[in-house]
């Protein structure tokens, strides 16, 4: 072939493969110059995850009819005008490559009023090229709708995620950048149902409640970090919210970065954020945080990737202190001044004493454990009254020792309980030496094998209904409990969808008897959140995993002889017995001759 310049329209679909790579960064490039043109209202509405329609109205400026055609040429901006533009970029936009892009690779329609003009401007596009243009009385403001993305490019079209990714992709962007414009008002609306809206109050805090949801706003501090007492070149502003230390996640994709009001991935400064937390978070655990930094925008180039998600600082370590500093500040000062220990939100429950404590409940027993063994002083424990039917010597439905059961092989020995050493751990005795079993982790076992077993004879799960117990999710996580409504259904929780992002829990399985539903639901939720397997029984198997554990006896838990024989009994019966359905081991096993070893009676 010879060599050519290639043809304007093929051109922008080239580079419309940088820009518009989903539906989702459609919405995102919209959004942006919806605040860009100084909306204080923006409303953004979906359908099929984005790929039939994509609807965005703002009241912003508007643009002039005369500019109209020219806002949809590539490198058409109004947002720059000299390479020196681009070292004090203060838009979210500047490359002028949205909607030359967005137009090659869909259908479009444009109406749009300028303040200063009387009628408004419709204006119809396929594929770049107008078919419609005619004037029309319109709002000062502008509504663009793209319909059918990418119906001229088949290729791209068969790389598309599946339209539940992309909604929650949708719903992730516009609570970033409500988060980031508190005075706009955003409202969302997929498939014709409203899953989020923030009140323009101009209260960061508001956005944070409806985007991440009450509770975790209420386990959240803020952060001002503003150095009085240094004098620092150049001048870097923290603020923002972060999480105290008895909410954390399992990455660190609950940390959401603005720099001036854009959305950033930059894993150095999430590492900083983490770092503030150090001692204060388990390793391997992350904080919830929401940080803006504000600086000159000479100090930071954003012109450094195609869809604007990365930053350069020119001074990164001084920006990387200053944040890390303003966020332990916050942590730190929140542990040392006792009038905040009940939380500044009013009676919100951050319960913690001391440093230790926020590590979580689930770690004190082992940390007390190794230096207290005396089991009388095991009392200080908290001591829950066992659930009875969590113990198959009182359920219903148990089936006697040897009767009609077909007979399994054994993977454990018969085991003689002895005792309980710091409320956590049985002692046994087995043919073969001493055995210490973890009876969180084996009640845990026994749980999962039992719902297993019941699950695969497709009984319905035992419930437990509930009166009117209320969940409402962040719209991200509500998604997920959407999408996997039957799936729960079959686990034994009966939700019922009540208003945006909202559930009525009808009823949950029986062994959650004397457990939070919410705490449960939201700890399913985190899981399916986490997870990379995909497909139905993955999500079943984390689910009742989840219920498994809350479902346990937990560690800290004095038993009788005769809960510990049960416990014994029933993890004698198990196929998997060794192992916790999370793969942690079950027990310990010292054999007896490694105890004659030990004990200098051997060789
Ligand atoms: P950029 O945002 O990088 O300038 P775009 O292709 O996204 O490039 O937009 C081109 C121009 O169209 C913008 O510079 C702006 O002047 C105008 N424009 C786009 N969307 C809007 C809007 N919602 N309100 C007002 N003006 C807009
Ligand atoms: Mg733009």
């Amino acid at each position: 072939m010879p060599i050519q310049i290639l043809p304007e329209f093929v051109v922008a679909q080239i580079a419309a493969g940088e820009v518009v790579e989903r539906p989702a960064s459609v919405v995102k490039e919209l959004m942006e110059n919806a605040l860009d043109a100084g909306a204080k209202n923006i409303r953004i509405e979906i359908t099929g995850g984005g790929r039939q329609r994509i609807r965005i109205s703002d009241d912003g400026t508007g643009i002039i009819p005369e500019e109209v055609e020219l806002a949809f040429q590539r490198h058409a901006t109004s947002k720059l005008q000299t390479a020196d533009d681009l070292t004090s970029i203060e838009t979210l936009g500047f490359r002028g490559e949205a909607l030359a892009s967005i137009a090659s690779v869909s259908q479009l329609t444009i109406i749009t009023r300028h303040s200063a003009v009387d009628s408004g401007l419709l204006l119809q596009l396929a594929g770049s090229d107008i078919i419609r243009r005619q004037s029309i009385g319109a709002p000062v403001g502008t509504v663009i709708t793209v319909e059918n993305l990418f119906y001229n490019t088949p290729a791209r079209l068969k790389f598309l995620k599946k339209e539940n990714t992309e909604k929650r992709q949708i719903a992730l962007y516009i609570t970033r950048y409500a988060m980031a414009y508190p005075h706009v008002r955003f409202t969302l609306e997929q498939d014709g149902r409203e899953v989020f809206r923030s009140n323009g109050s101009g209260h960061l805090a508001d956005v944070i409640v409806s985007a991440l949801g009450l509770d975790n706003f209420k386990n959240m501090v803020e952060v001002t970090g503003y150095d009085s007492n240094q004098e620092r070149r150049p001048e870097i502003l923290v603020t923002g919210y972060s999480s105290v230390p008895n909410l954390h996640r399992a990455d660190r994709n609950h940390i959401t970065l603005f720099v001036n009001g854009r959305w950033i991935q930059d894993t150095r400064l999430s590492y900083a954020i983490t770092q503030a937390y150090h001692t204060f978070l388990m390793n391997g655990r992350y904080p919830v945080a929401v940080i803006m930094v504000k600086l000159p925008p000479a100090e930071v180039d954003v012109n450094v990737h195609p869809t604007k998600a990365e930053v350069r600082f020119r001074d990164p370590e001084s920006i990387f202190s200053a944040v890390q500093r303003a966020v332990r500040r916050a942590v730190v000062d929140l542990a040392q001044t006792p009038a905040m220990r009940g939380g500044h939100f009013g009676g919100i429950g951050l319960n913690y004493d001391n440093e230790t404590q926020w590590q979580g409940h689930n770690t004190k027993p082992h940390q007390q454990l190794g230096m207290n063994l005396d089991l009388h002083s095991a009392g200080a424990y908290t001591r829950t009254p066992l659930n009875p039917s969590q113990l198959d010597t009182d359920r219903p439905d148990a089936i006697p020792e040897g009767i009609g059961l077909p007979q399994k092989p054994r993977t454990l020995p018969i085991l003689r309980v002895i005792g309980q050493i710091g409320a956590t751990y049985i002692v046994a005795e087995g043919p073969s030496g001493l055995y210490l079993v973890d009876q969180h982790a084996a009640h845990e076992r026994i749980l999962y094998e039992q719902f297993m077993d019941e699950h695969s004879r497709h009984e319905q799960a035992t419930q437990l209904s509930l009166t009117a117990q209320t969940l409402i999710l962040p719209p991200i996580e509500a998604r997920l409990i959407d999408e996997n409504l039957d799936t729960l259904r079959g686990v034994g929780f009966d939700l019922e969808p009540f208003g945006p992002n909202t559930y009525i829990i009808r009823s949950v399985p029986a062994l959650l008897a004397n457990q939070s539903p919410i705490e449960v639901l939201e700890g399913i939720v985190a899981d399916l959140e986490a997870g990379t397997s995909p497909g139905q029984s993955a999500i079943e198997d984390k689910i009742i995993t989840r219920v498994c554990k809350h479902g346990a006896i937990k560690a800290g838990q004095i038993l009788s002889v005769d809960e510990m024989q049960s416990i014994i009994r029933q993890l004698e019966r198990c196929r998997s017995p060794h192992t916790c359905p999370h793969g942690r081991p079950t027990m310990l096993h010292m054999t007896s001759e490694q105890l004659a070893r030990e004990f200098g009676r051997l060789g």
